[in-house]
């Protein structure tokens, strides 16, 4: 007989500081980077649907707002099976939707990124916690579903796997006309190691996907939207240079394809590797930054592989727009060393090394990460259970030269010098122009 699963991946992000919040509604340019992250749909969840026998009919469903019908409508399908994917910023959401779920004896599974490193909180809430890459134990969970054992936890955690034996993820279950980008993963991991990155190392090392793979998932890709824009869902893409050309090379034969992905500073330091992405439907590409202060960037990882860089930012931002690449920068303010002096030189440094797009976080402990242990035990977290509060938005910790509010009222200046209208227009010209340049040389 036909089983029932429904998948539900917990998207959209609010932020809590209620000023900063109304602040972001009147600056365009600054909401619009995370309504593309939250019009993206889960591949973790697409990915568990292509390790899903076809015996099971599958649902997937997006929960944006926890508005009072979603419930009724998901009980009244009576599945088999829930399986909720959530990040911390929506956990207490999720926990919400599985425990009335369970009350109308449903089953729960639920897995992601939080409940990878907090499976003893999360488990309270679920018949069965995944832990880590669940497309390796997925059919097991079934299997053991199906016999009534159930067990409470099961984990993919560094699983040695290769990338190019995950199953190819369900993107037949999506509205077509609902995403206009679609995530395929190349990489998994970074093997670089900043203490606040929540990626990077915690559910697997860093691992790269066979070329023929991903020509499988393109093409699979292709097969629903023809000329789709596709976000690769990596942690630093390039880290590997001669894999990088190759895969560069790989997606160049798909023309009508335009793509987007995040990698590090020294993809500057590779001629032909730019050459191919000039001549590639490379739209832009993302590269944490962090901080334009040396000292700042001393805590970002232990190796400083950012910090030994920092002089060399400008140029290389210059040497990556010049091969027609748009540059989005991403700069984290409340590093132990950041003072109000910091606000400036970034506002500075934005200005006079003309990046076509920016992006401005808070630092963040997400729960896992080396930053979230230290904070901890300095006794500097506002609040032990803050999990709504990860939006990379909210202040959740006491700065060492700030206090929490004075850190909060700073970056709501700087998002208002960043994301003005003004500041915006300039961005989007420059990205036009580098575009063109583009097209010129390809
Ligand atoms: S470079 Fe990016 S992906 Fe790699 S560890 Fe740092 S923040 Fe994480």
């Amino acid at each position: 007989m036909t089983k029932k699963l429904i998948l539900i991946a917990m998207s959209g992000v609010r932020i809590v500081d209620p000023e900063l919040r109304a602040l972001g509604m009147t600056l365009p340019g600054f909401i619009e980077r995370g309504k593309v992250i939250a019009s993206m749909p889960s591949l973790g969840l697409l990915t568990i649907a292509g390790a899903t026998p076809d015996s099971w009919q599958i649902k997937y469903r997006e929960v944006d707002e926890l508005q009072p019908e979603i419930l009724p409508k998901i009980i009244a399908e009576a599945p088999d099976l829930v399986a909720i994917s959530s990040l911390s910023a929506r956990i207490e959401d999720a926990y919400q939707i599985a425990d009335t779920l369970r009350q109308a004896k449903i089953p729960v599974v639920m897995g992601g990124l939080h409940a990878s490193v907090l499976p003893a909180e999360v488990s309270a809430h679920c018949d069965a916690v995944v832990l880590g890459q669940g497309e390796w134990v997925w059919p097991d969970l079934l299997r053991d579903l199906e016999s009534g054992h159930l067990k409470p936890q099961y984990s993919g955690m560094h699983a040695p796997n290769a990338l190019e034996s995950t199953p190819l993820p369900r993107f037949d279950l999506l509205e077509v006309a609902r995403y206009n980008r679609i995530p395929m993963q190349t990489t998994r991991g970074c093997p670089l190691d900043c203490i606040f990155c929540a990626a990077s190392r915690l559910i697997s090392p860093y691992k790269l996907k066979s070329l023929d793979r991903i020509r499988d998932e393109l093409n699979a890709i292709q097969s629903i939207w023809p000329d789709p824009f596709i976000e690769l869902a990596d942690d630093n893409t390039f880290r590997n240079k001669g894999w990088s050309r190759d895969l560069v090379n790989l997606l160049s034969e798909y023309p009508t394809m335009r793509w987007f992905t995040e990698t590090d500073l020294s993809l500057a330091d590779d001629e032909a590797l730019l050459e191919s992405l000039t001549r590639s439907g490379c739209a832009q590409v993302l590269i944490g930054f962090e901080s334009v202060q040396e000292d700042s960037l001393q805590d970002t990882d232990t190796r400083s592989w950012k910090r030994k860089r920092l002089a060399e930012y400008r140029e290389k931002i210059q040497r990556i727009q010049s091969a027609g690449i748009s540059v989005n920068g991403c700069f984290i303010f409340g590093f132990d060393a950041d003072t109000e002096e910091t606000f400036d030189r970034t506002w500075e440094f934005i200005q006079k090394s003309d990046l076509s797009e920016v992006q401005l976080t808070l630092l963040t402990p997400f729960p896992g990460t080396e930053l979230y242990r230290k904070l901890r035990a300095e006794n500097r977290l506002l609040e032990d259970r803050f999990w709504s509060k990860c939006t990379l938005f909210d202040v959740v910790f006491h700065p060492k030269y700030f206090s929490p509010e004075r850190l909060s009222e700073r970056f709501r200046e700087m998002v208002s010098l960043v994301y003005s209208p003004e500041a915006t227009q300039k961005r989007a010209s420059l990205r036009t122009k580098i575009y063109r340049s583009k097209v010129s040389k390809s």
